[in-house]
């Protein structure tokens, strides 16, 4: 499927939440989740108040799916991969989606939203241990230093993302020197320490996949 490209807040009215798809804005007054707009459609009003549970389950899917930016193939991969993985899968699958690059550079405040983050790796500004990787999907491991690349310290988008996002310091299995513009994934997260994401009931996109 292609990748959406039509207005990304009516993605957050859809799921009648804050997806944070758009940096500064979604702090903003201009926020139309702020505003209480009603989800896209002509009248809502006239839609089943009860959803099916296969409802329930797919707006979970998506909320999830479209915060973390991702196409449904490459979010179905990541689901198979978390469901071999040791443990819970609905967790497994969170710890996954932390992992990758254009996460973390996000969680870093090296870019003011997730989709700005996977534009500074694709166009090659991230290191990770020294290298450049460029792929939005590589998965940061314990210990990996991700730093904006050295030419790179200059670009005004990073610079000014850092000088507003980076006052709110970083997520607990973080660290960042805001100076060095360079940071370290500590540890994968647990669950319970991705607090902004807190309400995604994650059994419900496990059970949705198992049907
Ligand atoms: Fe738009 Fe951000 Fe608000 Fe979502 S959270 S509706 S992307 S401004």
């Amino acid at each position: 499927m292609a990748r959406y490209t039509g207005p990304v807040c009516r993605l957050c009215r859809a799921e009648q939440k804050k997806l944070m798809l758009k940096g500064d804005r979604c702090k903003s007054d201009k926020c139309p989740i702020n505003k209480k707009r009603p989800a896209p459609g002509k009248d809502p009003k006239g839609r089943p108040g009860k959803r099916s549970d296969y409802g329930l389950q797919l707006r979970e899917k998506q909320k999830l799916k479209r915060t973390y930016g991702m196409q449904e193939k490459q979010f179905g991969l990541f689901f198979e991969r978390a469901l071999r993985m040791p443990g819970i899968t609905g967790e497994n699958l969170f710890v996954l989606l932390e992992r990758r690059l254009d996460n973390v550079v996000y969680r870093l405040r090296f870019a003011s939203s997730r989709s700005q983050a996977r534009q500074v790796v694709l166009h090659g500004h991230v290191t990770v241990n020294g290298k450049r990787v460029n792929v939005p999907s590589y998965l940061v491991k314990p210990e990996d230093i991700v730093e904006i690349k050295e030419t790179s310290k200059s670009l005004v988008v990073i610079k000014e993302a850092l000088k507003e996002f980076g006052k709110s310091g970083v997520m607990p299995w973080l660290e960042l020197d805001p100076d060095a513009m360079k940071g370290k994934f500590l540890a994968a997260p647990r669950r319970s320490d991705i607090t902004d994401l807190a309400d995604i009931k994650e059994q419900m996109i496990v059970e949705l996949y198992s049907k």
